[in-house]
């Protein structure tokens, strides 16, 4: 395990995973395809979230919007704002036919200057030929953080032609995060990327590595990685798990399972929400009731539901740890 800062981040409270959509009115910043656009969970998510009432000519600006006045009233000090890379032809050209959803790293950088309750997580996606000269680059940005999604993005981690990409980005002190578990809210070029088995490749050139969404799955699903999870945390001292999108209603009993692991496992829990995906109240009435105050806020209304599960004290703000986050 690399470093641990001894900066003191203890009363810090950050939302280590959280994202921003363009909808695709300029492109070079991102966009999501028409199927992406058109489907019943994009829908769902502008319906639920309530952004399509934001204040905006646009989706994309009504996303933002809706961000940005989030971010006013949070109680959280800092949220980590993911790109999202495309699929590449040949590794040089965006692919606009498979990609369909992307968030150029730019974007995100110039988003991060806007606020300073943003911290950026770039994306690259290591079939890139110019995959380690992207890492340098948003390393200079001031980037340490780097998001690969393995379904979305094509994207099987143990592949041996990524070693040097991985070596890299720990030689640079850039935390990679991986998504796993079955991806439900975009089209997947493979669901068997996201098993946590294979991030043993990445793990073993002794970088942190943090796995979202801790492997779960929806119970729908013909199988769950959380198990594969746990056994590479028993494995792995510099994995590290996020919490995104386990509050939801298709992860049932995910925020308690993980809470009654071994300290072992959730002393490296970090907190991520999968902002604007918004929670469910439901399953955790017991922990916050059914109109907690916070409701209006997602960011707060999931950092409030998980923070009831207590995973720890350094929940909130491990994730500055590892990047090193100079207050
Ligand atoms: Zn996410």
């Amino acid at each position: 395990m690399k470093h641990l800062d001894p900066m003191d981040y203890s009363n810090l409270r950050v939302d280590g995973h959280t994202h921003i959509f363009c909808w695709g009115e300029n492109p070079k910043e991102g966009f999501l395809s028409r199927r992406t656009q058109k489907s019943i969970i994009s829908k769902l998510l502008l319906q639920l979230s309530g952004i399509k009432k934001e204040r905006g000519d646009t989706i994309s600006e009504k996303i933002y919007n809706r961000l940005f006045k989030d971010l006013e009233s949070t109680e959280l000090d800092y949220i980590v704002l993911f790109a999202q890379d495309a699929i590449y032809k040949d590794g040089a050209d965006i692919d606009y036919e498979r990609t369909h959803f992307y968030v150029s790293n730019d974007y995100v950088l110039e988003l991060a200057k806007r606020s300073d309750k943003i911290i950026p997580c770039t994306s690259i996606n290591p079939m890139r030929k110019d995959s380690i000269r992207e890492l340098d680059r948003v390393r200079d940005a001031g980037c340490k953080l780097v998001k690969i999604h393995t379904a979305i993005q094509g994207v099987s981690p143990d592949l041996p032609e990524f070693e040097a990409f991985y070596r890299h980005a720990a030689k640079i002190g850039i935390t990679l995060i991986f998504h796993t578990g079955y991806e439900h809210s975009c089209q997947v070029v493979s669901q068997k990327f996201t098993d946590p088995k294979k991030l043993s490749r990445a793990l073993d050139q002794g970088g942190n590595i943090i796995a979202a969404h801790c492997g779960t799955c929806a119970f729908w699903d013909k199988e769950d990685y959380y198990p594969h999870f746990i056994e590479m945390m028993h494995q792995y001292d510099n994995l590290y798990g996020d919490t995104a999108v386990m509050a939801g209603f298709v992860r049932l009993n995910a925020c308690g399972k993980l809470a009654a692991e071994s300290k072992s496992v959730t002393s490296r829990i970090i907190h991520g929400s999968d902002y604007p995906i918004p929670p469910s109240r439901i399953p955790h009435r017991k922990h916050v009731g059914l109109f907690p105050k916070y409701r209006k806020n997602l960011l707060d209304l999931d950092l409030n539901i998980k923070r009831a599960y207590n995973y720890g004290p350094r929940y909130e703000n491990l994730i500055l740890e590892l990047i090193g986050f100079e207050i």
